[in-house]
């Protein structure tokens, strides 16, 4: 289901048609509160491969609920979107584009395909509109504690070590999700006879610039990703369990069980990111705890 409500910047909630219809003093120009209405509707019945990646409760809630949207907070989506028809746009040659496949069990809509890179027409591409903070952990970057050699001489902390912080390049890449993703995308277009040699991550920085950005050591608005390949059967065996799991939940009109740690970003997407959370017993708690969702007065 798509969803239903607007939530203006005083908190009052109005359904999605009234307010590109009625409103009197809009909150931001019309045509960019229709892209927001339009990238909430994908008009999919079954579930995609991005909704499968994510957890089962947040997808069954996205199915069977009326949610609301802040487009205020809903603008990133769109950023996504016109970045991804800015490249559509040029994408002569050896390349396909914006293709949704699909199987038996899911469907998928790649970014990119062929020869994006170098001279490999085998290349599998996507595009991510990100933070830093996403960034540093996907490229594997830390900071740690090094001492300096010398030591406190005044203050609550004289005689003790004096340490500076120092950046590592060798942690764990944080790409789990965009790995699901691009490896489904990858099965699906061998299955149409598009052999994939490589999977890459255009991950484009929305915060580039800002000190913030510069503090998780991220200086380019643009960083090339790569990821690697995982086996079929574990693939196909991972969004079988997911797909089957929802599709029961549906069926059973029974709701599933909180979304695992990775999957709700251990807390954070319930608090400041999940659409449903409002929907979710859990989320709801969390957001009404943290003086997030004030309910409407009068
Ligand atoms: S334009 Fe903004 S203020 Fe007006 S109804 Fe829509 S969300 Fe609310
Ligand atoms: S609020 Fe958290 S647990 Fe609930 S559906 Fe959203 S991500 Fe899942």
């Amino acid at each position: 289901m798509p969803a239903k409500y607007f939530i203006c910047p005083s908190g009052k909630t109005v359904t999605i048609e009234t307010c590109l219809k009625a409103c009197s003093q809009r909150c931001m120009f019309l045509p960019t509160l229709r892209a927001i209405a339009k990238a909430s509707d994908r008009g999919l019945s079954e579930p995609s491969v991005t909704e499968l990646i994510g957890g089962t409760r947040e997808a069954y809630l996205k199915k069977i609920t009326a949610y609301a949207v802040k487009p205020q907070d809903a603008v990133y989506a769109i950023h996504g979107s016109a970045v991804h028809t800015i490249n559509e746009g040029y994408t002569e040659g050896n390349m396909l584009s914006e293709i949704r496949l699909k199987d038996e069990i899911t469907s998928g809509k790649f970014d990119l395909y062929g020869q994006i890179i170098d001279h490999d027409e085998g290349v599998l591409g996507d595009i991510k509109v990100t933070s830093s903070y996403k960034i540093m952990k996907a490229l594997g970057h830390y900071k740690i504690d090094v001492p300096t050699g010398e030591f406190f001489k005044t203050g609550v902390r004289k005689g003790q070590p004096k340490s500076k912080k120092q950046w590592c390049y060798n942690g764990v890449k944080m790409v789990m999700e965009w790995a699901l993703q691009l490896n489904y995308y990858r099965i699906l277009l061998e299955k149409q006879g598009f052999p994939v040699n490589k999977m890459v991550i255009q991950a484009m920085c929305r915060d580039n610039n800002l000190r913030v950005a510069s503090e998780r050591g991220i200086d380019q608005s643009i960083y090339l990703i790569p990821i690697q390949k995982i086996s079929n059967r574990w693939i196909k065996r991972y969004f079988k369990t997911k797909a089957r799991a929802l599709q029961q939940a549906l069926n059973q009109k029974k709701l599933p069980s909180i979304c695992k740690p990775r999957e709700r970003w251990n807390g954070r997407k319930c608090k400041d990111y999940c659409i449903v959370a409002m929907q979710c017993p859990y989320g709801a708690k969390i957001q009404i705890q943290s003086g997030k969702f004030l309910p409407e007065v009068g």
